[in-house]
């Protein structure tokens, strides 16, 4: 049997006609660039996510990098986040000029610890951290709550990276959820294809509640321009293609199902995990989702996790991947190194050690975990990690 990490074409099969001729239609249209299929996605969007704004812009990493444009993020300034990432999270930062600050994960929900953050900005006498960007890892969100509280604390805007979440709810504790992007000043989604919501290309999305601030980013997405061939601002191309947009409409409309299924994969494997008395005697651990308890009752409609990754813990991680390789199964480390050991920091960043996350980097494995996926195909899997630790 084979199972890779992620199979696009088994979404697309059903879809194929639909999307095939909503492109065309745009290719027909000749409006080629922002138009009408990329301002109702927008609409789409903000309402899926419950926020008063969205715009689109052309990738999750220029989602991030026109909302700390949109701050006025620069030289001498700081962006406090989680050394545990895709490295755009602190990418936009450097880019900009100013330097990432990191906070230790908590290692079993692999987000930023808000206890760890408070201690980042007590230290920061000179009060240069302008910007926090908690990441909400594999499509859970981090502890809003209390990274908001330390955040107005200190009066620093929280920008979050939901690259992965979109969708993804967080409980406030009294049986009400919301969605990633309503969470902090703003969110950042991207549509890379293998992203729950992913598109036939690049593209990403910035929702906010504050009107002024998506506003901003409206005009930074298309060179500050305001009105059109007048500059107040300097700001860059990052505009969404109407091909996208298209496709993402129609896929929007399936995401909540797509969701339900992740969440039932997920499911399946803990149950034929905890069958296996955890291969090896214990030598994987499975994910925890953090808000699941918050959602008794209706867990197949409450997004508590979307799954974007269902990411386990493993002992002979090499030699455990190399097995599933040579049986056909896909698996991928998500991320085999922290932010704050990157080379491209060159010693510029000085940053304590991180024992959670350099820990996690060494021990995480990501397992397919897309919705198509059938049970027989998890059942080889798990099978197949059991086999590994028995050998
Ligand atoms: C995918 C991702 C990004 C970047 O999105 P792109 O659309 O690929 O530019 C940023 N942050 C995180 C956490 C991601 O997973």
């Amino acid at each position: 049997m084979k199972v890779p990490l992620l199979d696009l074409g088994v979404q697309l099969e059903p879809l194929r006609d639909e999307i095939v001729a909503a492109v065309t239609k745009v290719i027909d249209s000749t409006t080629y660039i922002q138009g009408p299929e990329v301002i109702a996605l927008e609409e789409e969007v903000a309402e899926y996510c419950g926020v008063a704004s969205a715009v689109g812009v052309s990738s999750g990493t220029d989602a991030l990098l026109v909302s700390l444009m949109a701050l006025g993020i620069g030289a001498g300034d700081r962006v406090l986040t989680t050394p545990y990432s895709f490295f755009a999270t602190m990418g936009v930062v450097l880019r900009l000029g100013a330097e990432p600050v990191f906070a230790d994960i908590d290692p079993v929900s692999y987000n930023i610890d808000p206890v760890k953050m408070a201690e980042a900005l007590e230290q920061d006498h000179g009060r240069t951290i302008k910007a926090i960007i908690p990441v909400h890892l594999y499509g859970q969100c981090a502890a809003m709550k209390q990274i908001n509280e330390i955040a107005k604390k200190y009066n620093v805007p929280v920008i979050e990276d939901a690259a992965q979440a979109i969708g993804a709810e967080y409980p406030d504790g009294n049986g009400a959820w919301q969605r990633s992007g309503a969470l902090g000043l703003a969110g950042c989604f991207s549509f890379f294809p293998s992203k729950n919501l992913g598109g036939v290309g690049d593209g990403g999305m910035v929702v906010s509640n504050d009107k002024a601030f998506a506003e901003k980013v409206r005009m930074l997405r298309n060179h500050g321009a305001h009105p059109k061939y007048y500059h107040a601002e300097v700001g860059g191309n990052f505009r969404l293609d109407p091909i996208q947009a298209t496709v993402l409409r129609i896929k929007l409309k399936h995401l909540e199902s797509w969701h339900a299924g992740r969440r039932e994969n997920a499911n399946t494997y803990n149950t034929l995990f905890a069958g296996t008395s955890l291969p090896g005697g214990g030598k994987v651990k499975i994910p925890y989702a953090a808000y699941e308890e918050y959602a008794s009752g209706n867990e197949t409609d409450k997004n508590f996790h979307i799954y974007n990754q269902y990411i386990i813990e493993v002992t002979e991680r090499d030699k455990l991947i190399e097995h599933l390789h040579n049986n056909n199964i896909g698996c991928e480390i998500y991320y085999p190194l922290c932010l704050h050991q990157q080379k491209c920091l060159d010693g510029n960043v000085t940053s304590p050690s991180m024992p959670n996350a350099e820990h996690a980097a060494n021990v995480t494995l990501a397992l397919p975990i897309y919705s198509e996926l059938t049970i027989e195909m998890q059942e080889y899997v798990v099978q197949q990690i059991d086999s590994f630790y028995q050998m």
